[in-house]
């Protein structure tokens, strides 16, 4: 799937197709920017959670999880920041009535500008070869330097006028960078705006403010207000972590690009809590500990970027995004934040409770400072599966879609089929399942021609087919399909329980 602007549309159509991901209520033609995760879907859903919980939670003597509610009083959101601050810049283009965040217009702009520098390292490594000295080449060559100086003059002026919250700035920049809006192509922008981003809900019958409560943004603040309880009944000691797996809900001004940005997500979040003067050591700690995650993925290392912020958060002293290149392009798909001891010091003054830690070996009283790493699940998904959605020309000229999920995430990790539907494969096929099903998801397909069925597994991401025939009967062994080579191997029945373990289990990731 070369083509990167159809493969968003291929991802798409693909996973509707085979029960990954459908628009919500679709039968009443869907609302927007939300999703259901189908039959397969919920599978690779679970298996990046239980991948994400182990090796942060389970792997880690020093790391528990919670599993906090979606309402929380009404007051953790004062003191978060979040009823004051939690706004997006919006703009609207006047002749295309579209909406769009006026930090995203300015990033994707600078994008542009990185992407030419990109291109003039390619035409440099064609034209040099082997003795091309690329860092030189960065550090020297004038067009990229002067779009590396572009990039810094906008990086500023942006920075300037969202941390002054100067909504005129923000307006004045992209009007002198001469942004056109991609749908109408003009130049006709509204003033810029500030949008919260919260939904609010009433709880109980009474009516008014006092009732009012929010959907949760982000899942940390369940994990800040119970930094006390947890530290207590766990007899945790600094440095540890609280982790969660949960929803969150943000009324984003634009919610485009499938399961990218919804308005109901899922968050897997992590706040690390640190000696206060320590926090820069974790914050490294955890930025290189995320990586190395992802990387064991292989899905490409070229596929990930750090990203330093250009505005930092109002409760943060270092923050960075690793970035994967989506179909869309390099996009978040994870934060790594160190936000001080910001949190807990509001969760302290609004709540009159004290949220402090004793520390035994500096015989001394603080307030933790906190690395937090916030990933999206949903973002993840959609990193495994367009990276893992695969076109392949075979040798006899036809083509495959193959979907090469790492094979310890993949929804269902064998197949089983009978040849045919008689003489007794169909009952050796279910006694086979019978064995396996303790420790793998199975699927039991005996329709169509083997051919057909092996393409079906592919397209879905199985990473082995098992194939029952007459032989089997005799001397109980299979063939069994390795869906990446699509190499057939004749194997003992009593061998496939190890093999598949081997190869699909979550250790060969964590290891
Ligand atoms: P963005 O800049 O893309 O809006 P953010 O910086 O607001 O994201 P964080 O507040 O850092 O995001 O949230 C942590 C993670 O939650 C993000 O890295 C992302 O993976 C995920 N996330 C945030 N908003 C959404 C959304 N609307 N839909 C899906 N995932 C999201």
């Amino acid at each position: 799937m070369e083509q990167k602007d159809d493969l968003l549309k291929e991802v798409i159509s693909h996973a509707k197709e085979y029960g990954f991901v459908f628009p919500s209520s679709e039968i009443y033609d869907g609302l927007s920017a939300t999703y259901d995760y189908g039959q397969l879907g919920s599978e690779l859903k679970n298996n990046i959670k239980n991948y994400w919980w182990k090796s942060m939670v389970q792997m880690h003597e020093n790391i528990v999880g919670i599993d906090a509610s979606i309402f929380m009083h009404p007051t953790t959101w004062k003191a978060s920041g979040h009823v004051d601050a939690f706004n997006d810049p919006l703009i609207d283009n006047k002749d295309s009535k579209k909406r769009y965040r006026a930090d995203v217009l300015l990033e994707e702009y600078m994008e542009k500008i990185r992407l030419k520098s990109e291109k003039e390292v390619e035409k440099g490594i064609k034209k040099f070869g082997e003795s091309f000295d690329e860092a030189q080449f960065r550090a020297t060559n004038p067009n990229v330097t002067r779009n590396n100086e572009k990039i810094k003059a906008v990086e500023d002026r942006m920075r300037s006028a969202l941390e002054n919250n100067d909504l005129v700035a923000v307006k004045q920049l992209i009007e002198d960078l001469e942004i056109a809006c991609p749908v109408s192509g003009s130049k006709n922008w509204t003033d810029v705006r500030q949008f919260n981003l919260m939904f609010s809900t009433e709880m109980g019958s009474v009516a008014g403010d006092a009732s009012t409560i929010y959907l949760r943004p982000e899942t940390a603040q369940g994990i800040f207000v119970n930094f006390l309880n947890v530290q207590k009944s766990g007899r945790m000691k600094i440095p540890f972590g609280i982790a969660q797996i949960g929803k969150a809900f943000r009324n984003e001004i634009i919610a485009r690009q499938f399961i990218f940005r919804m308005r109901e997500f899922e968050q897997m979040e992590m706040q690390f809590f640190v000696r206060p003067g320590e926090e820069m050591k974790w914050y490294n700690q955890w930025k290189e500990n995320r990586l190395k995650w992802h990387a064991a993925l292989g899905l490409g290392d070229e596929n990930y970027r750090f990203h330093d912020h250009i505005k930092l958060a109002h409760y943060a002293n270092a923050a960075c995004d690793i970035e994967f290149n989506f179909p869309m392009g390099f996009k978040e798909l994870e934060g790594i934040h160190s936000r001080t001891d910001f949190d807990l010091k509001q969760h302290e003054q609004f709540s009159g409770k004290k949220l402090q830690y004793f520390d035994p070996e500096l015989n001394q009283n603080y307030v933790p400072y906190v690395i937090e790493t916030s990933i999206g699940l949903d973002r993840m998904f959609l990193a495994i599966l367009s990276a893992s959605l695969k076109k392949e020309q075979l040798e006899d000229g036809s083509e495959r879609v193959v979907l090469k999920l790492p094979a310890s995430l993949a929804p269902y990790k064998v197949a089983i089929m009978p040849l045919t539907k008689k003489d007794g494969l169909p009952e050796k096929a279910r006694e086979i399942i019978d064995q396996l099903k303790f420790d793998f998801n199975c699927q039991y397909d005996e329709k169509d021609s083997i051919g057909k069925r092996y393409r079906r597994q592919d397209a879905i991401g199985t990473p082995f087919s098992v194939t029952v025939d007459h032989e089997s009967l005799e001397d109980n062994t299979v063939t069994i399909r390795d869906r990446d080579t699509m190499e057939q191997k004749r194997v003992s029945i009593d061998e496939l329980s190890a093999m598949l373990a081997k190869r699909t289990a979550l250790s060969t990731l964590l290891k």
